[in-house]
């Protein structure tokens, strides 16, 4: 039988896979990426020996990306984040000990007596949490009903923070924070040697070895559809390509604009509220207060990791830190400003062996903020587009499974299960570290 042709638009770690997973299974795959590198916000960039990716990244070891990039021999090389020096909440501007377990629990003197109490036991309950009939519930209403205190409700909101992104509690949905703080308990996360682009390689070059062609610099204009079936793509340079089927791995307002017609998929783009942060990364040529790792705000949206601490990424002797502040509707921007002050105060002096930085006042981190009133992961769009035969899509906004970059990996092997039914072509299950 002839392989089914499958077009891939975007080269992120979403298309990457899906192309990967495709190719593996005997389609024959093209990917269009419209930039000149493949990764997109999985990318990583050199500063004065740095390795910068668009902000603190960091990869669940329990997560749906860990399941997929096992299937397809990939083993991210790293240390698990947090096992050693010192864990701080920031609160009026002062370091306190971040409460992680039960010593640190009874020493800390971030919370009350009565916080600790009602914290243990929410620490000791939560991996046994159903989260399916929280779909509809705001996390702020479930923390409600679980912490009786401001102080340990403000401890709980950073923890979420930190492992979903999302600051507006009001908004989220309480399945999707809780179902990713599980993941954060479960397993922890892993920072990237040599930084995600090493990760965006390695999946690439699966691709390439199971014969799939990976075009950069190639932008797609528009999804050519007839009679509601999938035939093909249209590029900028007029070229039209075929294909039995089409996965699209951009924005949902990028899916919009490849079916500029289609009124569902421009409602879908114009309801998805993104989830944003301003970041900063700082290249310094030593670590002013070498103990001092990691700080996440208590009364505010702060973040600050050192993440050379656990991984390769800069010169010897060096440290590359990210400092993030987690973006709002009631906080939508940052100043450069405001985030240096957080390192001021976990490494004060830090201007004095500064080598690289770069600000970033607000970027993507993921497409869609799994919201109670939609539902929350449950309420995502589904990979298969349900009028437009052949047509997919992959990302961090996308299926039930997942947040973050384990949502873009979860859904392009939803994609796979769905075109290699079709195709007749069993998955594959591949060894790890093949
Ligand atoms: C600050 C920050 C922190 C993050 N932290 C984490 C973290 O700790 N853990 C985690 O798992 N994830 C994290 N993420 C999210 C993670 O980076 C993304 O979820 C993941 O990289 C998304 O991959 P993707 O392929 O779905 O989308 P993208 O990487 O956005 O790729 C989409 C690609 O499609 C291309 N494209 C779009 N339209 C077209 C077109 N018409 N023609 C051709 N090409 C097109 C784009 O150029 C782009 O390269 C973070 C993101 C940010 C910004």
């Amino acid at each position: 039988m002839e392989a089914k042709k499958v077009a891939v638009v975007g080269g992120g770690l979403g298309g990457l896979t899906t192309a990967a997973l495709l190719a593996r299974g005997g389609c024959a795959v093209t990917l269009y990426e419209r930039s000149k590198h493949l990764g997109g916000r999985a990318q990583t960039t050199d500063v004065e020996g740095f390795r910068f990716n668009l902000g603190p990244h960091a990869l669940y070891r329990a997560g749906a990306g860990m399941r997929v990039l096992g299937r397809l021999g990939v083993k991210p090389r790293g240390r698990v984040a947090g096992e050693s020096g010192g864990s701080y909440a920031l609160r009026a501007g002062r370091l306190h000990t971040l409460p992680r377990g039960p010593v640190s629990l009874l020493t800390t003197d971030a919370l009350q007596l009565s916080s600790k109490l009602e914290m243990a036991r929410l620490l000791a309950s939560l991996r046994r949490v159903d989260t399916e009939p929280l779909t509809h519930v705001p996390m702020r209403q479930w923390l409600d009903t679980r912490m009786s205190r401001e102080d340990g409700r403000a401890l709980v909101a950073a923890l979420v923070r930190v492992a979903t992104y999302a600051s507006d509690l009001d908004a989220l949905s309480a399945e999707a924070a809780v179902t990713q703080v599980q993941l954060a308990l479960e397993a922890g996360v892993l920072y990237l040697d040599d930084g995600w682009a090493a990760l965006v390689d390695a999946v690439a070059a699966v691709a390439k070895d199971a014969g799939a062609t990976l075009e950069v610099s190639a932008r797609v204009e528009g999804v050519v559809v007839e009679q509601g079936q999938v035939r093909g793509l249209r590029l900028s340079d007029g070229s039209v390509r075929a294909a039995d089927a089409v996965v699209l791995a951009g924005s949902p307002r990028d899916v919009a604009s490849l079916l500029p017609e289609d009124a569902v998929l421009a409602k879908e783009a114009e309801e998805a509220t993104p989830i944003r942060a301003a970041t900063l990364e700082l290249g310094l040529s030593r670590l002013p207060r070498s103990e001092a790792l990691f700080a996440l705000g208590v009364d505010g949206p702060w973040y600050a990791s050192v993440h050379s601490a656990y991984a390769r990424l800069g010169p010897e002797g060096g440290a590359m830190v990210h400092v993030m502040k987690y973006l709002s509707p009631s906080s939508p921007e940052a100043t450069e400003a405001e985030l240096e002050a957080v390192m001021d105060v976990l490494q004060p002096g830090w201007r004095e062996v500064l080598v690289a930085r770069r600000f970033r006042p607000a970027l993507v981190v993921s497409h869609l903020l799994p919201t109670a009133s939609t539902g929350g992961l449950s309420g995502r769009p589904a990979p298969a587009v349900p009028h437009v035969a052949g047509l997919f899509r992959v990302g961090d906004w996308v299926g039930s499974e997942g947040m973050l970059s384990d949502a873009s990996f979860a859904s392009a092997e939803s994609v796979e299960r769905a075109l290699l039914r079709h195709a007749g072509v069993a998955p594959r299950r591949l060894a790890v570290g093949a």
